[in-house]
Order: C-alpha cells, then structure tokens, then sequence
C-alpha cells in the first residue's frame, strides 16, 4: 500500500449512492463518489490526490484537445458471493497503460500511483460495486497532456485520472458484421497497439456506415493488402475451425494486446483446444466456411467478455451460423466468468483483492 502522506485524500460529505438505483444501469453514466488525480509537471509526478468527483478546470489551450495526446484503459472490479471485492487482471492493465504511454511519448505512470493509487480509490468506493449478478464496477484509468500551449511537440505536463462507473448486465445479442475494405485500423509502425483516444475517433465513422447498412460493427482488415483479419471493432476476435481456435497475432503491433484475449486463449488452452496466433487471411475463412470447419465467430472484450459473432459479409459473400450451436463460446464464457465473479477457484493468480 501506499505510504502514509503518499496520497492525499478528500472527503465526500455524503455519497451519492443511495441516490442510484444499479438495477438497468446504463454503461459509463453513473460515476462514483470519488476519483484519482496525479499531475506530471516539472519531470516528476506530484503527490496523487483522491477527491470527490467533480468536473475539472482546464484552459482551452490545453494540448490534449488539440493534438490527442491522450490514453486510457478499461477494467472491472467484482463482487464474489461473499460479498469480496475483487480487481480482474490489473497489472496486466497498468503494463499495457504505460506501453501506450511510451507509444506516444508521455510519461510512464509509476506503480505506486497506478496500482496503489486504484487499490486506495477502490476502497474508498467499495460500496459501489454492485453486488447483483453479472453486475461490476468499470474501472478507467487515463492520461491526457494537460500543458497550456499550442504547438506541436510532447507536453510538458500531464494529468493522470481514474475514475469508476457501476455497470449492469451486458446483454449482449449475437452480432453482424460488416468485413471492412475501405477504412483501415491499424497499420504497422502506427498506434493499433496502443490504447489511445485518436484510434477510437478514427473508427467511428467506419462504424457508423456499417451501421446504417444494418451491421452491429465492422472486421478490421489489414492495411496494407485488406486481406488479413485484425479485429472486430474495439474487440478481438476468434475463429474456431475444427478443434483449433486462430487469433490473430500481435507480432506486427496492428493489434490491441486484450487481456480478456490472453485470458480467452489460456482457457481455450485448458479445455483441449490448440490455439494458434497467426495471420489469417479472409480467403482462409471463407474457405473453412465453405468447407463447414468454421464452426464459431467470437469477440473478446471486457465489457462484454465474449460476444458472438452470427454474420460476416465480405463483399457479396455471407457467412451466416446458428450461434444456438456455438459451445466453444459458451463455455469460455462460461468458465471466464465463474472466475471473474469467484464461483470457481482462481487458479491463474488473476484476480487482486481490494
Ligand atoms: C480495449 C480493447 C480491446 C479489448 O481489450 P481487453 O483488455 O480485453 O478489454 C480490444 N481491441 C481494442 C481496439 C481495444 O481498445
């Protein structure tokens, strides 16, 4: 834990939450009673400050809002029978957090901050974790260049946040979508793999076309030959094809290194399937679709855990399956979540006692 004096903490003078109802909750609405804020300035990280959660005061010069130097990562804490609160995975987060943070040239955020600083602000708001079933409390860590200047170089000062929003059910119907030939994700030597705010601005009108033709979301397609698969809008994404699942690697940094798909393919691993992170090719899909050996489409996030995929169409060509017959998917579902909300053992060391 975090020294004493190393954080400084100010109270609420009443919480919030009697105020809420959990039940029906949209996602990332609600907010808790409080949130983290630690400043870079001057080349070192100031004393992090836990306070209630308020807007913030900011110059219209700040850079973030012109340059988008700005990243952040998604987690969930849950409640096991017991009534335990539990943090899926975080160090796996705050890794990735400062892998996208040395992408775009900003500070890295000390573990004391990040995983103390979170550990602390979970506490505090412990009680806002729901305790119904399926229900969890969506952490957000972020960054953002907070210096007041106009010109085109790295901040010199930068404002690291977390906050937490309850969140209900995901109900998650299973999802058609649209094999995307025009717009690009992610090329190599790009930002794919890190989680920053320009890669969510640059998807969103790709989005919003496939929407309007009647898809749930786009399959991002590589940039270079629009031939490799990548992933399936803010998910990863799986192909059961007889016993063997094939995800796209992470070798070429086009790639979101989801935690949920690490814990997907050590899972897939356990039941007895081969797992294989490749390239793969939509000539290769559509073939082991022809050929009835692609049995499963899936996505892997954390907010949904795992969403079946029931359609892709790729130029005039649909590939259509019976997701009542999709059990790979189920089962890891499954399995994930038993973990996630203590029902069974956690046998991998994931899951961070609050
Ligand atoms: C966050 C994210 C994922 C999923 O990552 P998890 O760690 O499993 O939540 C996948 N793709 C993109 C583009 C993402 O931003």
């Amino acid at each position: 834990m975090i020294a004493e004096g190393a954080i400084e903490i100010i109270r609420a003078e009443k919480s919030k939450l009697q105020d809420i109802n959990l039940e029906n909750i949209p996602f990332g609405k609600y907010f808790t009673d409080y949130m983290l804020e630690a400043d870079y300035k001057n080349g070192e990280w100031q004393t992090p400050v836990i306070r209630p959660y308020q807007p913030l005061m900011m110059a219209p010069s700040v850079a973030a809002l012109h340059y988008g130097q700005a990243i952040f990562e998604g987690i969930k804490a849950y409640k096991d029978p017991a009534g335990n609160g539990y943090i899926f995975r975080p160090f796996d987060n705050f890794k990735r957090f400062n892998l996208s943070a040395v992408r775009m040239a900003m500070p890295e955020v000390p573990e004391e901050i990040f995983m103390d600083g979170m550990h602390k602000l979970l506490q505090m708001d412990i009680n806002w974790i729901p305790n119904q079933a399926d229900h969890s409390l969506y952490i957000r860590p972020f960054m953002f260049s907070s210096e007041e200047m106009i010109g085109v170089k790295p901040s010199e000062q930068y404002k690291f946040m977390i906050i937490l929003s309850p969140t209900g059910p995901y109900y998650n119907t299973p999802m058609r979508i649209y094999v995307e030939e025009q717009y690009v994700r992610a090329v190599q030597g790009g930002v794919g793999e890190a989680k920053t705010a320009g890669n969510y601005a640059a998807s969103m009108l790709a989005t919003a076309e496939a929407k309007k033709k009647g898809y749930d979301q786009v399959l991002w397609m590589d940039a270079l030959e629009h031939r490799y698969v990548q992933e399936c809008g803010t998910m990863n994404v799986f192909f059961v094809i007889g016993n063997t699942a094939i995800t796209p690697g992470l070798d070429k940094g086009t790639i979101l290194a989801g935690v949920t798909r690490d814990s997907v393919i050590t899972i897939l691993q356990e039941m007895g399937l081969t797992v294989e992170e490749r390239d793969l090719s939509i000539e290769e899909v559509m073939d082991a679709y022809k050929s009835g050996e692609l049995k499963e489409v899936f996505g892997s996030g954390t907010a949904a855990t795992i969403s079946m995929i029931k359609e892709l169409k790729y130029k005039d060509f649909v590939m259509e399956w019976d997701v009542e017959k999709y059990t790979v998917c189920q089962q890891v579902k499954t399995l994930l979540n038993n973990i996630r909300y203590g029902k069974s053992p956690d046998t991998h060391g994931w899951m961070y006692k609050i």
